[in-house]
């Protein structure tokens, strides 16, 4: 037997590092598999791609255009260097992966456009901050804000709830300015509100959405929703110039139709987040531990001591301590309740 074809040992037991440890949910594999059936017209003009477009067209209720990009990095720099020119500025979040997990891409495919960064609280933005930063400076000097964005769900774990994306939207839209989302868990913050994608976006008016597939259960990729047809000119170049135009598009495009069309996306991710809840409650009366965030979407982080870190990861858990020191666990649409038990039982012997 050709050894380079056995399988690798997988990671025996699972983790909640992140929620982008998760494998693929069958329902994207199985329209990946569909989709792999023979051969078709490549560079998104194939039957998979327009498939998965509608899909997003029915679910957003609206003629919305879709792209589809590998990452999501990818998605929020390539969709807020579309929404700006170079000497434009962004208002984001302290804590948005734009400002801290991008490595500088916003402002490298906007060839320079700032980001503008707003004091939040629990990963949230509010009105005032962004009333602040708009009105802070308005001669030649200052890089102009134009574009405001807003995590949903944020990378606190946190959900702002309608009546908060619309006072942000209201606000951004008093300054003239956009308003992106990521939503690399945008499902996530649907589940937990109950609110429909369409409320969460273009009927609270958000302009452009990156709706994240890699942590929903995809293998990869992110769609980007603009719900204005005059803010998605040319976005196909911006794309392709960015190297995330797939050759082989239908395999970006068909694990969506899966999710979408089996509604597996909101299901997926309201387990993600019943297994956050979950693991909250189940830790809740641990003495000497405690949350430092609501519990909305799927992640918890917890805050102790850095001896029952360490004991914690000499029992062979992962996490990362990125965000205030505190550690972070995240759940996906194939967390296992007996392995909640477990790091529940590891954590009570490491506090005690
Ligand atoms: C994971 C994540 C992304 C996308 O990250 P990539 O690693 O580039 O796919 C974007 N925004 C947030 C808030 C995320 O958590």
């Amino acid at each position: 037997m050709d050894t380079a074809l056995q399988t690798p040992p997988a990671i025996a037991e699972q983790q909640f590092g992140s929620d982008n440890y998760a494998g693929i949910c069958p329902e994207a594999w199985a329209s990946m598999e569909e989709a792999n059936r023979g051969f078709a017209p490549s560079y998104g003009d194939d039957p998979w791609t327009e498939r998965a477009s509608n899909a997003f067209r029915a679910l957003f209720e609206t003629d919305c255009d879709v792209f589809f990009v590998f990452n999501g990095t990818a998605a929020n720099s390539l969709a807020l260097a579309s929404l700006c020119q170079s000497y434009h500025s962004v208002i984001c979040a302290d804590t948005s992966h734009v400002e801290t997990d991008e490595c500088g891409a916003p402002e490298f495919f906007s060839n320079g456009s700032k980001l503008l960064v707003a004091q939040s609280r629990d990963g949230k933005m509010t009105p005032a901050s962004i009333h602040e930063l708009a009105t802070k400076r308005q001669d030649i000097h200052y890089p102009k804000p134009h574009v405001v964005t807003i995590t949903q769900s944020t990378e606190m774990g946190t959900v702002y709830s309608l009546d908060e994306v619309r006072a942000i939207s209201e606000a951004s839209k008093a300054h003239g300015l956009l308003l992106h989302m990521d939503g690399a868990r945008f499902a996530n913050a649907c589940a937990h509100l109950g609110a429909t994608p369409a409320e969460m976006t273009w009927k609270s008016g958000v302009d452009v959405l990156c709706f994240g597939g890699t942590k929903n259960g995809l293998a990869v990729g992110e769609a980007v929703l603009f719900f204005d047809h005059k803010l998605a000119a040319d976005f196909d170049y911006r794309c392709k110039q960015a190297g995330q135009l797939a050759s082989k598009m239908r395999f970006l495009a068909a694990p969506w139709i899966g999710m979408l069309e089996s509604g597996a996306w909101l299901r997926n991710a309201a387990h993600a987040n019943r297994c956050a809840t979950y693991f909250a409650e189940q830790i809740a009366e641990i003495p000497g531990i405690r949350t430092i965030a609501p519990v909305d979407a799927n992640a918890v982080f917890l805050m102790t001591s850095e001896t029952v870190l360490d004991r914690l990861r000499a029992r062979g858990w992962r996490f990362y301590t990125f965000i205030g020191g505190a550690a972070r666990f995240m759940f996906a649409w194939d967390s296992d309740l007996r392995r909640i038990d477990e790091l529940v039982r590891d954590l009570r012997a490491c506090a005690a």
